[in-house]
């Protein structure tokens, strides 16, 4: 009977997005990894999106951070406060019945750095503490058989780290991560805009100009998303999104100039220091961001080289699945495909992966047993 009152839940401690399953029911919480601390006493003064909102705009007492910067838990402390706010939130503060946990961490996490998450997650108030890697969560989630005595190869770049890993019956086979990812994307382009137009632009500025109009491949697609006008490239012509909409194969499009979207971009000027806007096309993105999207290529390309050959032959036949927040980057799977000669896809919720994954896990503890670490 106690069972049934001990709620379960799945915990994504992810860089950029922290995210919360409760078993039975699914995403119950879904919200930025920050935290907002007062700098002379480190007390917690707001979690998730309300510290988002503080990002960059914090008062000199108040500091908003990212506890999960690069992949890896930069402030335990923090952190544990944060498992504990979301717990709270989930489960309420009347603890009679303690949750069981089940956490995810980016697998480049050490053994020190787990035995210390599995202490924070029992801290925060968790009756059993279950820890399982983010390949196999990743998987679990984007719905491939993990079980199966067959290669599957899943790659999930998220904010601060990129994991590829190939799997096969329950278990890791080859696996590599590094610190490069959607936040490297960020950087490269504040970098490339304070270079060439001598302006300063923030973080959340740096991420919606990925977002809007990043693009790994600019020009292999006939339509732009979302409502920006359209330029040709050869011409200053501005033609709006609706006149593309007509044509119904890529074919039928290439004899013409591709269109390329473009953004109003706000910051400050580096040399008046006042604020300025520039316009920025998805083409200059492009050449902002590919040296790093090509080291995130290079971790995938690097599993394959170490995959043994029988297994090697089962990812050529079924592909590579992609997932995380930046495999949305538009096109990135077309250049991943194009690099790697594997096809690669994108998983359905991607951002949702592993988060789905550690609460099916859970679910299934029984079936899943092998790949839990437990506390
Ligand atoms: P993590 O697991 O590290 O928390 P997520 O899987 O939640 O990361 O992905 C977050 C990253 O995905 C961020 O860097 C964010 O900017 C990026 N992202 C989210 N949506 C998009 C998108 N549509 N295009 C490009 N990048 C995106
Ligand atoms: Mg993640």
């Amino acid at each position: 009977m106690f069972k049934k009152l001990r709620k379960r839940i799945g915990i994504d401690l992810g860089t950029s997005n922290s995210l919360v399953w409760l078993a039975g029911t699914g995403v119950v919480l879904n919200e930025p990894t920050v935290v907002a601390i007062t700098v002379d006493d480190g007390r917690v003064v707001a979690v998730g999106n309300e510290a988002k909102e503080m990002l960059g705009r914090t008062p000199g007492n108040i500091m908003a951070t990212r506890p999960m910067r690069d992949g890896v838990i930069a402030d335990y402390r923090i952190t544990e406060v944060m498992l504990s706010f979301f717990i709270d939130r989930v489960v309420g503060r009347n603890r009679i019945f303690k949750p069981e946990v089940m956490i995810c961490v980016p697998s480049g996490v050490t053994q020190v750095e787990r035995r210390a998450v599995l202490d924070a997650t029992l801290s925060a108030g968790a009756n059993i503490a279950y820890l399982i890697e983010e390949p196999l969560a990743a998987a679990i989630g984007a719905k491939i058989p993990i079980a199966q005595a067959s290669g599957h190869m899943i790659v999930d770049v998220g904010g601060g780290s990129t994991e590829a890993a190939v799997i096969s019956l329950g278990g890791v086979v080859v696996h590599k991560s590094a610190r490069v990812a959607g936040n490297k994307l960020d950087e490269a382009i504040a970098n490339y805009i304070k270079k060439k137009y001598n302006l300063i632009i923030g973080e959340r500025m740096s991420e919606t100009i990925k977002m809007t109009v990043g693009d790994a491949m600019p020009g292999q697609e006939k339509l732009v998303d979302g409502n920006q006008k359209l330029v040709m490239e050869t011409g200053k012509l501005k033609i709006e999104k609706q006149l593309f909409s007509n044509f119904q194969s890529p074919q039928q499009v290439s004899s013409i100039p591709q269109p390329v979207s473009k953004m109003e971009v706000r910051g400050r000027d580096t040399v008046s220091g006042l604020p300025r806007m520039v316009e920025l096309t998805s083409r200059e993105i492009a050449e902002a961001i590919t040296p790093i999207l090509h080291q995130i290529i290079v971790v995938v390309k690097s599993v394959l080289e170490e995959t043994p050959p029988e297994l090697a032959a089962d990812i050529i036949d079924k592909g590579i699945v992609m997932a995380g927040g930046t495999s949305l980057l538009r096109n990135f799977d077309k250049l991943m495909t194009q690099m790697t000669g594997v096809v690669c896809h994108v998983a359905e919720d991607p951002l949702l992966c592993v988060v789905r994954g550690t609460g099916v896990a859970l679910e299934n503890i029984e079936l899943y047993k092998r790949s839990v670490g437990r506390k």
